[in-house]
């Protein structure tokens, strides 16, 4: 798919009000500073479709787009988790939608969850890949900035969370991301196209 093409549809502050559940989603988490707004703006070719720094503690929304102006092919960005300064109450609220959507959301095909490589599995990714494993949906992780590292230390990171996701093999694969580089957005583009394509 020509994701390029991606524009923004809604945004909805809870599964209810998402767009219909029919044809095909995939969905991007990950911890706030991951790198997700850099990682959706290198996919599309678009320096401000994700926007770049969210206020923390202010509404968080699940952003969908059209891909190709078709409705039934979207892109989701779900909000960042983990600042530190949303008063605890709201993290919990937060969870709750982002449960429901990961647990409840019929089209999603898959999920993105973008780690930054120099800290990978975060008690938030396992709890991501934990929602993923309970539908049995697939996941694909993006280790980030993976251009902060030398290539020999960013393909030993690759391994070791590769080693330590072995017993989820079937439904897990892990590649390296530079938004800034931009390198690793083929990879990432062909592995929407499968989840996408159905
Ligand atoms: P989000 O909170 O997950 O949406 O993260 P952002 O995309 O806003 O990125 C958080 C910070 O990391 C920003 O300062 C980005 O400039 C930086 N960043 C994101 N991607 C990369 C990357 O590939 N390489 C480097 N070096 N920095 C990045």
């Amino acid at each position: 798919l020509n994701y390029p093409t991606a524009r923004f549809m809604i945004s909805a502050p809870t599964l209810a009000l998402c767009p219909d559940d029919t044809g095909a989603e995939v969905a991007f988490a990950g911890r706030s500073n991951a790198g997700k707004s850099s990682a959706i703006n290198a996919l599309t070719q678009q320096n401000a479709l994700a926007r770049t720094s969210r206020t923390p503690g202010r509404t968080q929304l699940i952003n969908f787009f059209t891909v190709m102006n078709d409705e039934s092919r979207r892109l989701v960005d779900l909000p960042g988790y983990g600042y530190a300064k949303v008063p605890e109450a709201v993290k919990i609220e937060w969870q709750k939608h982002l449960s429901d959507y990961l647990r409840g959301r019929f089209s999603l095909r898959g999920l993105v969850l973008l780690m930054d490589v120099r800290h990978p599995l975060t008690e938030f990714d396992q709890m991501m890949l934990d929602y993923a494993d309970q539908r049995g949906m697939p996941v694909h992780i993006l280790l980030t900035k993976a251009d902060k590292l030398k290539r020999g230390p960013a393909s030993a990171a690759l391994q070791q969370v590769r080693s330590r996701l072995k017993e989820w093999e079937d439904l897990v694969s892990v590649q390296l991301f530079s938004s800034l580089k931009r390198d690793g957005v083929d990879m990432l583009s062909q592995k929407l196209d499968q989840w996408l394509h159905t």
